[in-house]
Parts: C-alpha cells; sequence; structure tokens
C-alpha cells in the first residue's frame, strides 16, 4: 500500500500524463500511477544503483515493464525532450530538488506540471518557481508517522501570480495557499520551527556578538515575526 504521502502526490498527476517520476527508489509511485490511475507512460528515474535495482525488479515483479522505463541518471539527463508532460520529485530537500529542476532546465519545455514534495526547504522552491516562470498553482501539508511533509504544484504561467506584494517574504517562506488555508499540521509546523528558532536566539544572545551572530540574530527575529503575523491571519 502506497504511503499517505505519495498518495497525495498521485492526487496531482493529471490522469493522462506522461509522467517522469525522479528520484523513484523503488518505482511506487509510478507502479501506483500506472495501475490506478491509469496514466499511459512513466519514466522512473534513478541516480543511485542500489534503488535503479530495486525500481527494475519491482516494475518486472508487477508486469509493468512495458509502461514503466526504469533509467538510470543523474536527474532530468534520463529523459528525453518533448517525451514527458509530467514530473514528480518526492522525499528530497527542496535545495536537491531546485538543483535538479535547475540542472535540467531545457528537458522543461515541454512539461505542463511539477508536482514536488520536499522534505525541507520549501522556500528554495518556491524561489526558483518565482525566477523561473512556473506558476504555484496548489500546496498541501501532511503528517506521516510525526514527519511533516509538503507538496508543490505548479505549471507553467504568471509566477507571481499566487503571492501580495506585501506578503511575500511570509508567502515564500510559508507557503501562499497554506497560510491562506492554515491546517492544524501548518499550525503546529510553524510553532515547532519558531521554538526551535527561539532556542537558536537565546544561544546567540549569550554568545559573544559579532557581525555574524548579530546578523544572524537579526535573520531569525524577522522570521519569527512573519510567522507570527501569518498563523495570525484568519480563513
Ligand atoms: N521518491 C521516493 C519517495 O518519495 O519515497 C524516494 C525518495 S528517496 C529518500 C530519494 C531518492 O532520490 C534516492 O533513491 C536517491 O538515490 C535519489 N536521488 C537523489 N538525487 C538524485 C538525482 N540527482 N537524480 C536522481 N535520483 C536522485
Amino acid at each position: 500500500k502506497l504511503s499517505m504521502r505519495l498518495t497525495a502526490v498521485a492526487k496531482y498527476v493529471p490522469k493522462e500524463a506522461r509522467l517522469a517520476d525522479i528520484g523513484s527508489d523503488h518505482a511506487y509511485l509510478p507502479s501506483y500511477l500506472v495501475k490506478n490511475a491509469g496514466i499511459p507512460f512513466a519514466v522512473a528515474g534513478e541516480v543511485a544503483k542500489g534503488p535503479y535495482q530495486s525500481a527494475k525488479s519491482n516494475v518486472m515483479a508487477e508486469g509493468l515493464s512495458d509502461r514503466i522505463s526504469v533509467r538510470m541518471g543523474d536527474g532530468l539527463e534520463v529523459i528525453e525532450s518533448g517525451e514527458i508532460d509530467c514530473i514528480t520529485i518526492a522525499g528530497m530537500g527542496g535545495a536537491l530538488i531546485a538543483s535538479i529542476l535547475e540542472n535540467g532546465k531545457e528537458k522543461l519545455e515541454t512539461v505542463k506540471r511539477l508536482v514536488l514534495q520536499p522534505n525541507i526547504s520549501a522556500i528554495t522552491i518556491r524561489l526558483w518557481f518565482l525566477e523561473n516562470e512556473w506558476e504555484l498553482i496548489a500546496e498541501e501539508i501532511l503528517e506521516e508517522d510525526g514527519k511533516t511533509y509538503e507538496i508543490l504544484v505548479a505549471e507553467k504561467g504568471n509566477a507571481k501570480r499566487p503571492y501580495q506584494k506585501n506578503k511575500m517574504e511570509m508567502e515564500l517562506l510559508m507557503g501562499p495557499f497554506l497560510i491562506q488555508n492554515q491546517n492544524e499540521i501548518f499550525k503546529k509546523k510553524w510553532l515547532s520551527e519558531s521554538s526551535n528558532w527561539e532556542r537558536v536566539k537565546k544561544q546567540l544572545e549569550n554568545a559573544a556578538a559579532t557581525p555574524e551572530t548579530v546578523e544572524k540574530r537579526k535573520e531569525i527575529e524577522d522570521k519569527l515575526k512573519l510567522v507570527e503575523v501569518a498563523l495570525k491571519i484568519e480563513k
């Protein structure tokens, strides 16, 4: 059975999509989508040998080899230009996901939708969207086994549309849609981030004041303020 996290990612993949799942590991996500959502074709990409082999043998065992092509390579280098119209990248840090997109930019020309699930640092992905004309169209936050995950969905379009000028910093950090539709998981995540920052701030206050500690403190105070304001916004 697919995890709640990957089931949530799967929901945003269009039915007719030609999919590439990058960093697919066991190929659970493309296998599920081909079997249960009727998507016609998927590439499962893996950079590491062990996960690549595990993807390959799972796809074979499920009898899906004609519809899922398992390929070994770094990021988007496993896809041909024009072959794919939806990409999923899940279960990695936001910075790694953004670097995979950045390094494979020329492969994104025919891609219509990106469904990304960063474990941390979703802000890096929102910034990448903004700089590369991808419009964030949906966000989700969920909790599984005590961990919090975010899902970001984007299509080519007006990258600025989801953001309000005077709230941009806050929305990039926390997510414009997630702020608008705050649930308990969102609140819990940011309260916990805030208490971590408070702790670091205290440590910095006790340390000798250098330009670095002063700057770092200011940074933390700014973020604490953003979160405080965001959590007060009502639906
Ligand atoms: N996507 C699956 C999921 O969400 O359950 C697996 C996540 S697993 C934690 C991350 C996988 O990404 C690993 O199998 C790793 O080998 C792969 N990976 C990391 N960097 C990659 C890259 N540049 N290109 C392709 N795969 C990569």
